[in-house]
């Protein structure tokens, strides 16, 4: 992508309606913009960074065994209904009327439409185990919208539902979501750590947020400082071995972390000096086993081996990409903007000009450009004709992995240079060098 062709509205102000770093920058990097209270509108830059948040999720859910579906924004209040939550979710549902005077609502989640569809279709525990997630916005009508959009009115989550027979089969379910949020997080360069937390009249103990430590966390969390270091699976973890899914989950949980509702002062107290965390933390993932909730008012019943009808047991995991891309950026920046680890940088390159116009800089990045196009490589080439500072500052600030410096002053010796984001690192490198370091 050409820059002089693109839309990057940057903000060189610091807005002052925004409290937290990710909210600032993601206002100065032109990646959002509020439409209303809690409600925004992703520009060019932040939707990239949004779709490659969601292939990991994707690819990650796939991976695990579940299947993707779409399932509407806008459900029907009967629906709720037959939950009992249509009176019970409160002020957090918006409630709309359609032309009929029907009831209506915008989804604050979709438990009972996956269980609506698993009544009408699934009737044998032979069609068990199932697992289906879709990716789509919801509504919840905050109290308190903050912190762009990391606390939103309306954004967009993934949420995935599994439905089994029984609870030993149920807590397998549960355990392959387990396994496969560590590896999604890991993958989006975030330390997550699983906590404890609440099963209200359910119960047990499936039940984890996962949570990323941060001073702007709006949860205060407590855990042991040892799963910062811990190892996340590979991608090679066999999702049909319960049982090893299940030694993942004990390692994984063998140790203290609880969020406050969940904490216990005693075992905390008892981690070792110098080990013990308590920190405010992002709410960025959930996993709940909610067994028959909603399959034994709605009548979703499978027939067993044994002939025997039964209501399905069940569980549902959200993830929040939009809440991700800030909660990301709150763990990756540094004075000068964004740090995108590379997996959900909008672009991987960015290619420098620093004298559009000069024939012989403009050459030799048309050839750089032209070689990543070619190699599918994402890059945005600033053929702009700002000056190399404001460049420079731009490329920073919106956290390209990469930057190939290019001007005439190198090129005469037949160089460019290559910086890297993370770390500041520059290196003077022929334009074959450079590119394959990046290649
Ligand atoms: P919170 O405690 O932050 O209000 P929640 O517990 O109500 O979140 P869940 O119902 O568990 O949220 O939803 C699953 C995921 O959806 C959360 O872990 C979070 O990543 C995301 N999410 C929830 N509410 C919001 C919101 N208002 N804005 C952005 N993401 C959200
Ligand atoms: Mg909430
Ligand atoms: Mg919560
Ligand atoms: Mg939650």
């Amino acid at each position: 992508m050409r820059l002089s062709r693109y839309f990057l509205p940057i903000l060189r102000e610091v807005p002052k309606e925004a409290e937290i770093v990710s909210h600032r920058l993601m206002l100065r990097a032109g990646m959002i913009r509020q439409e209303s209270a809690g409600i925004y509108a992703w520009l060019p830059l932040g939707k990239r960074v949004l779709d490659k948040i969601c292939n990991v999720v994707r690819e990650e859910q796939n991976r695990a065994g579940a299947i993707e579906i779409m399932m509407p924004t806008i459900q029907s209040a009967d629906l709720w209904r037959e939950s009992g939550r249509y009176d019970d979710y409160g002020k957090e549902m918006l409630r709309i009327k359609d032309r009929h005077e029907r009831e209506m609502l915008y989804g604050p989640t979709n438990e009972e439409m996956l269980t609506e569809i698993v009544r009408a279709y699934v009737k044998s525990y032979k069609d068990l185990p199932l697992n289906l997630y879709h990716i789509q916005w919801k509504f919840r009508d905050e109290v308190r919208p903050r912190f762009g959009v990391m606390r939103s009115r309306e954004f967009l989550m993934k949420d995935a539902y599994s439905v089994d027979l029984d609870f030993e089969s149920a807590v397998t379910s549960y355990n392959r979501m387990f396994v496969a949020y560590l590896r999604t997080f890991a993958r989006l360069g975030l330390k997550a750590i699983p906590m404890v937390a609440d099963t209200g009249p359910i119960g047990g103990n499936h039940s984890h947020e996962f949570i990323i430590l941060a001073s702007t966390g709006e949860s205060q969390v407590f855990c042991h400082s040892d799963y910062l270091e811990m190892a996340t699976p590979g991608s090679d973890v066999d999702f049909d071995d319960a049982g090893a899914l299940q030694d993942i989950v004990n390692r994984w949980t063998s140790l203290y972390a609880a969020t406050e509702e969940k904490h216990e002062e005693e075992a905390f107290t008892a981690i070792p000096d110098g080990q013990r965390l308590s920190a405010r933390g992002i709410e960025v993932g959930h996993i709940f086993y909610f067994g028959t909730k909603y399959s034994e008012p709605m009548g979703a019943k499978v027939t067993g081996p044994d002939g025997v009808e039964r209501p399905v047991h069940m569980g549902s995991y959200g993830i929040g990409p939009s809440r991700l891309a800030a909660a990301i950026i709150e763990a990756s920046h540094d004075e000068n903007g964004i740090i995108w680890p590379e997996a959900i940088a909008p672009f991987r390159v960015g290619l420098l000009n620093l004298k559009a116009g000069d024939a012989a800089t403009d050459a030799a990045c048309d050839t750089i450009y032209a070689e990543l196009m070619a190699r599918n490589v994402d890059v945005l080439y600033d053929d702009t004709d700002e000056r190399p500072g404001s460049k420079f500052a731009t490329a920073d600030l919106i956290g390209l992995p990469w930057q190939i410096i290019v001007g005439p002053k190198g090129l005469a010796a037949g160089t460019v240079e290559l910086k890297r984001r993370a770390d500041g690192s520059r290196e003077t490198l022929t334009v074959a060098a450079a590119l394959q370091r990046i290649l």
